[in-house]
C-alpha cells in the first residue's frame, strides 16, 4: 500500500515559500491537492488534520503578510466534517 514519496510534476505538491502548487500554481491546497488528499486519507481523517495543521504551522512562519484565520480556512476549514466518526 505504500506509495512512492518522490517529487512529481503531477504531485500538484506545495512550493515554498510561497506556498502556491507546483503543478498548477494555484494557492495550496489547490482543488486537486484537496480531492486527492480526500481520497488518500478517507479512512484516517484525523491523520490528514495532523497533517494540514504542520502544513499550517509552517505556512504560518513562511506568510505573515495575512491573517492567520485565512490560512487556517485555507489549510484547514476546506475539509468536510466526517459523520462516520460517531
Ligand atoms: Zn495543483
Amino acid at each position: 500500500m505504500a506509495a512512492g514519496v518522490e517529487p512529481r510534476p503531477e504531485d500538484h505538491a506545495p512550493v515554498t515559500p510561497d506556498w502556491t502548487c507546483g503543478s498548477c500554481g494555484e494557492d495550496w491546497p489547490c482543488a486537486t491537492k484537496r480531492t486527492r488528499l480526500l481520497e488518500e486519507y478517507q479512512v484516517d481523517r484525523a491523520s490528514l488534520s495532523v497533517y494540514l495543521g504542520s502544513c499550517l504551522a509552517a505556512a504560518t512562519q513562511d506568510l505573515r503578510t495575512g491573517p492567520v484565520a485565512s490560512l487556517q480556512d485555507r489549510f484547514i476549514g476546506w475539509v468536510p466534517r466526517s459523520p462516520r466518526t460517531s
